[in-house]
Parts: C-alpha cells; structure tokens; sequence
C-alpha cells in the first residue's frame, strides 16, 4: 500500500521558510508585497485571490488585490499594470484567469514586468525556462517537483511520464524536471494507448483534467504517482489519477485535496521573494 505525498505537511515547512525570509528582507528594509488583480466575478477566481491574501497576511507579506468590474476596458487593466511596474514597494503582481471576453489574455501576461510576474506566464519567463536562465516560473509545476524533493525522492535518473502538455502545468514541468535530471516522457490527448507509457514510468506525473483517467493497470509496481489534476465532480474534487485503486500498487502518491494543490499558494508567495532579488534586492 502507496505511502502519501503529503502536500500539506511540505506547505507547512515550505511557508515557515517564507515566513523566516520575509522577516529577513524587512529587517533589510524591504516589505515583500503581492498585488493581484481581479477583472469580472468569476468565483474560483474570487475564491483564489482570497485565498492568497489569507496566505499573504499569515506569512506577514503586504497583500493588494485590485476588483475590476467585467467591463473594464482592456486599456483601463493594462494602465493599472503598468502603475503596479512603475510601484517599487509592489514585488509581484498577479492578474486572476480566466478573464472576461474582451481583453486579450497574451496582452495582459506580456503587460507585467517579467520580473514581477509571480505566474511565470510572461513570454521572457517562458523562454528562460528553456534557456535555464533565472526567472519567474509558474507554481504549479514547482509544486509538483517540490513535493517529490521534499518527500525524499530522487529525481536524477528517473523515468518520468508527463501526462498532459497544458500551458499551466505540463509543457512547463517538462522543462522544470528535466533540469532535475529525468528522463522525460510527455503525453497527451493524442497519445495511442496511454498506459503503454505510464506503465514504463518510475513516477507518473497526471496534470489533465479528466476525473480518475489514470487507472491501476496503467502503473508499475512500486511507481510513485503525482496528481496535478483537480477535477470537480458529484462526489467532489478529486484528481486525475483513480487514488484508491492505484495507491494499491503505488510506492508513493499524492492525494487530492492534500497534495500538489496544497504547495501552490506558497510557491506564488516564494516567486514574490525571488522577484525581489531579480528585481536588484541583495540578500
Ligand atoms: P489543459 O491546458 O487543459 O491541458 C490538459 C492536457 O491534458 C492537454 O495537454 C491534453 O492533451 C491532455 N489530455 C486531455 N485528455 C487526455 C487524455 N484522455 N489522455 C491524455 N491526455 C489528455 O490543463 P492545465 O491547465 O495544464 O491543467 C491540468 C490539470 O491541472 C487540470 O486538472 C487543472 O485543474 C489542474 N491544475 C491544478 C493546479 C493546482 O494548483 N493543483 C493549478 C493549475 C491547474 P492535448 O494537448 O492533446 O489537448
């Protein structure tokens, strides 16, 4: 029976290293400050900013968020992002998705300065992950490979089978992991006879949106199993991977709720402290 990925457990050591951090850079002078903006009332996204101010605010870090009505003009949003670039005691600056109909989602990610932008959705940020350059990278990859580093396992070497190539978690966790060393697989909607090469992986990393897609007999014994997937059902959220049959042959795996969600916020709030840096902060 799998041993649990505790995403919760590796927050909570993750956001007492933030915390020590921010006390660090304000005896230095400096506030850490996260400011996000929310266009329209899409409630996850609600839900979401909430949550980082909450997490924001526990951490000790200044916290903005900036609600814009669902008919803000495109130029109304991209003038309050660049007040935010110009605004030194703003670190990192966040724009919720989805956006309404209307403005341009590739205008508004360019619009943030790269070295602020704590979603590494920025183009220049996009690139440096290839490039291995220093940049801002999106969270839920990191979260991913954070939790497998801070569980114990060792990345080098492995086999690792992406599952999914989505501009949020899979095309960017290819490029993160395989700096780890891994052997890379990557899969997709087109991929003929998915458990093919799921079944050849040391870990299975699932990050697609379909409840439960990852079966058993789509895992070697004693694999371990990262699920990125959140995926709302009758029953309620639950992950890509089917949890209680796999965690049978399964060495290690991350639950959902409870596993690579749980890093997420955290990760943004350590994007904003590295943003600090790139942004000519001296340790
Ligand atoms: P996305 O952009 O929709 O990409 C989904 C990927 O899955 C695509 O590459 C798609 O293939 C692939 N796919 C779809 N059906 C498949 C199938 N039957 N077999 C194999 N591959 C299939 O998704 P995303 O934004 O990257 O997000 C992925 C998952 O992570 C979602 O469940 C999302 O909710 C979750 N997520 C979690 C967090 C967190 O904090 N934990 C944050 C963000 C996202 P094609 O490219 O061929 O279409």
């Amino acid at each position: 029976m799998a041993q649990l990925l505790d995403g919760k457990a590796v927050a909570k050591v993750l956001k007492e290293e933030i915390r020590e951090e921010i006390v660090q850079w304000k005896e230095k002078g400096i506030r850490p400050k996260l400011a996000v903006i929310l266009v329209g009332d899409d409630p996850a996204s609600v839900v979401y900013a909430r949550s980082k101010q909450k997490v924001s605010e526990s951490l000790g870090m200044a916290f903005e968020l900036f609600v814009m009505s669902g008919s803000t003009p495109e130029a109304e949003v991209l003038a309050q992002i660049e007040k935010l670039n110009q605004d030194q005691n703003v670190h990192g600056i966040m724009i919720e998705l989805p956006l309404p109909k209307g403005i341009a989602k590739e205008k508004i990610m360019a619009a943030v300065r790269p070295d602020k932008d704590v979603d590494g959705v920025h183009p220049i940020n996009r690139g440096y992950i290839l490039s291995g350059e220093e940049g801002l990278f999106p969270a839920t990859p990191q979260s991913c490979i954070e939790l497998l580093i801070r569980s114990g396992v060792q990345i080098a070497g492995k086999h690792v089978v992406i599952v999914g190539r989505g501009e949020t978690v899979g095309k960017p966790l290819v490029f993160l992991i395989l700096k780890h060393n891994a052997t890379v697989t990557i899969c997709h909607s087109k991929t003929p006879d998915l458990g093919a090469f799921t079944r050849q992986a040391d870990i299975v990393i699932a990050a697609v949106g379909r409840a439960k897609l990852i079966k058993k007999d789509m895992i070697k014994q004693g694999a371990i199993v990262v699920d990125a997937g959140i995926n709302e059902t009758p029953e309620g959220i639950c992950g890509d991977v089917d949890f209680e049959a796999v965690k049978e042959v399964a060495d290690l795996i991350s639950p959902v709720p409870g596993g690579v969600g749980s890093l997420t916020t955290a990760l943004i709030m350590r994007n904003v402290l590295k943003g600090i840096v790139l942004q000519g902060g001296k340790r």
